[in-house]
């Protein structure tokens, strides 16, 4: 064969693979973020995941210091180092959606960027805590009043030390009921030792409890409500929480990464075991390590007891019953139109 020959039938045979290759099954990423490269310190900076053991503490020190040292010098083999700058971060974010036939449910300071970069695959969220002074009751209802948001969340105050069924939320879950857009509640873990990392001292382990959200339910029962985090690591207080309000979902955003594997396949399990597969939704809780949506996915994929049926349900049907996707837009991202 000669050489022009061989050009010309290696080019066709790349050609065919391409049409060859099917679109991956879609993934619903309910806890996507939009936020800057230096999130989590001066970038770049690495995250084990999923890790293997927690730094030690002696309290001489501070504890800012060991963690941002954890993250500069990651004590694994295989750590995730995150984008240099924030377009670095937003591309490889982006490209992980596009390969992997992701939509992501996204917040953050950059989700505008994010969703004129890649329209089809970002679906905005307000996020919302007490420390964003500009975000009153009247500035959130005409927020949401655009139709731009696909969720109110992450509402992420638990990090201000305000529980969900607080007084002080409560003009905030009356808008989301009223104008029925879902919200996403972040219930359960935050970084390791945040009470001790700047600016978060009103951070508490006791809220980590699904629990916190009750009296919510019970005042807005037509709230459409995710706990984002699954409330982990309080398994009890969660079933006790989906069993008494079935209207509830979780996600499962940073424990599918941040935590060791075995302790995030037990606390999955404790779930589905106890009948509560159909409630469950992926998410990746990416903050500025875009390859940790990857270890994420493979987190729910590796899960030797699911069935194939459980994993699809978790990274995209339950999702898209939660959200009220509509028979076209589930067609439509499974590449059937
Ligand atoms: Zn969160």
């Amino acid at each position: 064969m000669n050489r022009v020959t061989s050009v010309i039938l290696t080019a066709l045979l790349t050609l065919c693979n391409g049409m060859a290759q099917e679109k991956p099954l879609p993934i619903i990423d309910m806890h996507l973020h939009a936020l800057p490269a230096a999130l989590n310190g001066p970038p770049p900076t690495a995250i084990c995941a999923p890790p293997q053991e927690w730094p030690t503490h002696d309290p001489s020190q501070s504890w800012a210091s060991v963690f941002m040292e954890a993250l500069k010098n990651p004590n694994c083999e295989s750590p995730i180092w995150g984008g240099k700058t924030d377009k670095e971060v937003m591309d490889k974010t982006l490209e992980i959606l596009q390969e992997h036939n992701i939509y992501g449910v996204t917040s953050g300071s950059l989700v505008d960027d994010y969703f004129q970069n890649s329209p089809g695959r970002i679906l905005p969220a307000l996020h919302f805590s007490f420390f964003n002074k500009d975000l009153n009751p009247e500035k959130v209802k005409s927020m949401l009043l655009t139709g731009k948001y696909h969720v109110f969340g992450e509402v992420a105050i638990q990090y201000n030390g305000v529980s969900a069924s607080d007084s002080i939320f409560e003009p905030y879950a009356k808008i989301a009921e009223d104008l029925d857009i879902p919200i996403g509640i972040h219930v359960g873990t935050g970084p390791p030792g945040a009470a001790y990392l700047p600016g978060l001292n009103n951070y508490r382990a006791k809220l980590h409890s699904p629990l916190v959200v009750e009296e919510l339910l019970m005042r807005h029962p037509k709230l459409r409500i995710y706990l984002m985090h699954a409330g982990y690591p309080m398994i009890d207080d969660l079933i006790a929480v989906l069993w008494t309000h079935p209207q509830v979902y979780v996600d499962i955003g940073v424990i599918c990464y941040g935590i060791p594997r075995k302790a995030f396949h037990t606390y999955l399990e404790r779930i589905v075991e106890a009948g509560f597969g159909k409630r469950i939704m992926f998410g990746s809780d990416q903050m500025n390590w875009p390859e940790t949506i990857f270890v994420g996915i493979e987190a729910v994929q590796t899960a030797d007891f699911l069935t194939n049926e459980q994993k699809r349900d978790i990274l995209y049907n339950n999702a898209a019953r939660f959200l009220r996707f509509s028979e076209e837009q589930i067609a439509q991202h499974h590449g059937n139109e």
